[in-house]
């Protein structure tokens, strides 16, 4: 893996692509924990007396009327506060002026460039990749770091594109990810995956890849349905994904000893958290389950004991509802009082790991949703393999 300690960076001019898509509102950043992430290499880069050129995405551009809410200069005023140091900040994300400004630069000097996806506004040239745009921002510097685990399972012009043009390495953020990640290439065994959230349709990637890998899966959240319908069982008013049915029919006749299911529920009658709900091991038709039952929890904790390693994406239970994520906050107290080696495979898993004080406690929390997903579909993924 080339990271940026092996790049020479010293007295260069160089780029990095950050994930500096933070919650703004009014013009106040309301949680700036990805900047407070891009500190460790940009402070690298200063120690190397770099003139850092920092690139980053803000939610998405496609009119002209989200140009403003998704402006990037209160990032540079953050980023000037939590490193003691002044950041320029360019409005533009290209032209004489940013030139210039780049060219003036002095070693440990920091500019920020306007929202990368201010270039989506004609033609999406950022999303899209286009070549010229990314030649030009390349132009701009000698050395390009991708420190952007959210975006590298996207070919846009400000990773792949920058990358093409000039020598380029991982960032520490990146390289922590991967590194965390990469237990997925020969995991130690026992490998327990633990799969939760709404639907199978979106989790196929990964159980079809992971299911070959691992010793266990042991399924939960929405999804567990479809599985219980696959055999038959009642599932009353529970989510149910009918367009895969059969493929967890497939899963579990090919896959028999290593698909885990719940054997009891939180049920009730309807979506809400207002509502009493029951443990329960069979379902009525008019009810629904919200959350794994304490049974469930214990077989789990049974067979996650043993864990030399636990990949786990999505809640086992409407997390949301204070009422139903209970047993998704049971399982991963259990797993860190008990030192399990887990990852949490990036979005809501890690919110609720997050919200429930894990995250920081767990082996690694994947801070990617899409990327690491992606990932764990075992994808090639277009900013790793264009800097490989
Ligand atoms: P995902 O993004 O696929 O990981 O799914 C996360 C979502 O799954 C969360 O919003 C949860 O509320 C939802 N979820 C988990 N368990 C259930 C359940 N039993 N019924 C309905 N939705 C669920």
């Amino acid at each position: 893996m080339k990271t940026i300690r092996d790049l020479d960076i010293d007295n260069k001019k160089v780029i990095i692509r950050c994930d500096f898509n933070v919650p703004i509102k009014e013009g106040k950043i309301t949680d700036d924990t990805r900047i407070v992430g891009a500190l460790e290499t940009i402070k690298y880069c200063i120690d190397h007396n770099a003139k850092i050129i920092l690139l980053s995405h803000l939610g998405r551009v496609k009119e002209i009327e989200d140009l403003d809410k998704n402006n990037l200069a209160p990032v540079a005023t953050r980023l000037s506060e939590l490193l003691e140091k002044d950041v320029l900040f360019s409005e533009y994300t290209r032209g004489e002026e940013l030139e210039e400004t780049v060219n003036s630069m002095e070693p440990g000097d920091i500019i920020l460039v306007q929202n990368t996806r201010y270039e989506d506004l004609e033609g999406k040239k950022e999303s899209g990749n286009d070549e010229e745009l990314g030649k030009y921002w390349a132009s701009l510097g000698e050395v390009f770091i991708n420190d952007a685990f959210g975006t590298i399972h996207r070919a846009h012009a400000s990773n792949c594109g920058i990358a093409a043009h000039l020598p380029s390495g991982f960032g520490f953020l990146v390289e922590k990810e991967l590194k965390a990640l990469s237990v997925l290439d020969s995991p130690e065994h026992p490998f327990v995956v633990v799969l939760g959230g709404a639907k199978v349709e979106d989790k196929i990637g990964v159980i079809e890849n992971l299911v070959k890998k691992a010793d266990k899966i042991l399924i939960g959240g929405g999804m567990a349905f479809t599985f219980l319908k696959a055999q038959g069982k009642e599932i009353g008013k529970s989510l149910l994904d009918e367009n895969n049915i059969d493929f967890c029919v497939e899963m579990l006749e090919n896959y028999r000893d290593k698909i885990e299911l719940p054997v009891d529920f939180a049920v009730t009658h309807e979506f809400t958290n207002d509502e009493e709900y029951r443990e329960a091991t069979e379902i009525a038709p008019d009810e629904m389950g919200l959350d794994i039952g304490s049974k469930t929890l214990e077989k789990y904790e049974n067979i996650l004991k043993d864990a030399a390693i636990v990949i786990w994406n999505g809640p086992l239970g409407v997390y949301e509802f204070e009422k139903y994520k209970k047993n998704t906050d049971n399982l991963l107290k259990f797993v860190v009082d008990n030192n399990i080696k887990t990852i949490l495979g990036g979005g809501d898993i890690v919110a609720a790991a997050t919200q429930a004080g894990y995250k920081d406690k767990v082996y690694h929390a994947s801070t990617g949703g899409g990327a690491t997903l992606e990932y764990l579909e075992g994808k090639k993924l277009p900013g790793i393999e264009a800097i490989k």
